[in-house]
């Protein structure tokens, strides 16, 4: 199964909350009219510019493996390492917010419209994290409409650059995925481009699968700690 999509922008609408914490405003604080002016702003300039699109393509295990495997920096023990094995079913994907809206961004700080670019650039970072959560749900849609019927079962995504599997990663699973086909390229620094994209894999299976303890080696080095979010959101019931 390899299928290609655009996502409604409206999907991908950025939570206000997440975005402010992006720029160290706690949430559900009042903003002064300045700064409510330039989120307002910020906001029509992402609705012009935004182009949501995605890519996913379904992969056995032994071929996620040989892309898992990369150029063999990943470290010893990760979640990836733990998760995939027990999966029932993985794809690859590819979500992208588009060119223009990178572009929008880039074109804010070269011009030194510093405000409008971190706050630009924060709604684009919580946007496409929509955009990939959006492909978790298709995902998991997909299998179901295709008679997957484990009972708690849940699609999470994990990505390189993340939790021990290193950013190298990105060129065998750009080999892989061929995420031209939505207009996305990798750089020599395996970095993507348009910036704003999210690629990784999907796994699928009961819930239990991805519950792991923090403790890997990259942990001690991890601020964000993300993974306890998406464990709670999981055992929560809003799994996908
Ligand atoms: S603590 Fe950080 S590095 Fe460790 S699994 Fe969680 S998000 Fe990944």
């Amino acid at each position: 199964m390899s299928d290609v999509f655009t996502v409604a922008p409206e999907e991908v609408s950025p939570e206000r909350d997440a975005v402010l914490a992006l720029l160290g405003i706690p949430a559900g604080t009042q903003l002064g009219d300045r700064i409510e002016r330039l989120y307002t702003h910020a906001l029509g300039v992402l609705g012009e510019t935004i182009a949501p699109r995605g890519l996913i393509a379904e992969i056995e295990g032994g071929a996620f493996d040989a892309v898992y495997a990369g150029d063999g920096k990943n470290a010893p023990e990760t979640p990836v390492a733990l998760v995939a094995p027990r999966a029932e079913h993985r794809a690859l994907f590819a979500v992208t917010l588009g060119e223009p809206l990178s572009r929008a961004v880039a074109e804010c700080f070269t011009g030194a419209d510093f405000a409008l670019g971190y706050t630009l650039d924060a709604m684009a970072s919580v946007a496409a994290d929509a955009a990939a959560a959006v492909a978790e749900r298709r995902f998991a849609r997909t299998l179901r409409e295709r008679g997957w019927a484990t009972a708690d079962g849940a699609v999470l995504r994990y990505s390189p650059g993340y939790c021990g599997w290193d950013i190298t990663g990105q060129r065998r699973l750009f080999a892989a995925l061929q995420p031209g086909a939505i207009g996305l390229t990798l750089n020599d620094s395996c970095l993507m481009q348009p910036l704003k994209s999210v690629s990784g894999v999907l796994l699928a299976g009961p819930r239990t699968i991805h519950k792991f303890p923090p403790t890997f080696d990259c942990c001690a080095r991890c601020a964000e700690r993300t993974c306890r979010d998406r464990l709670a959101t999981l055992f929560a019931g809003a799994a996908h």
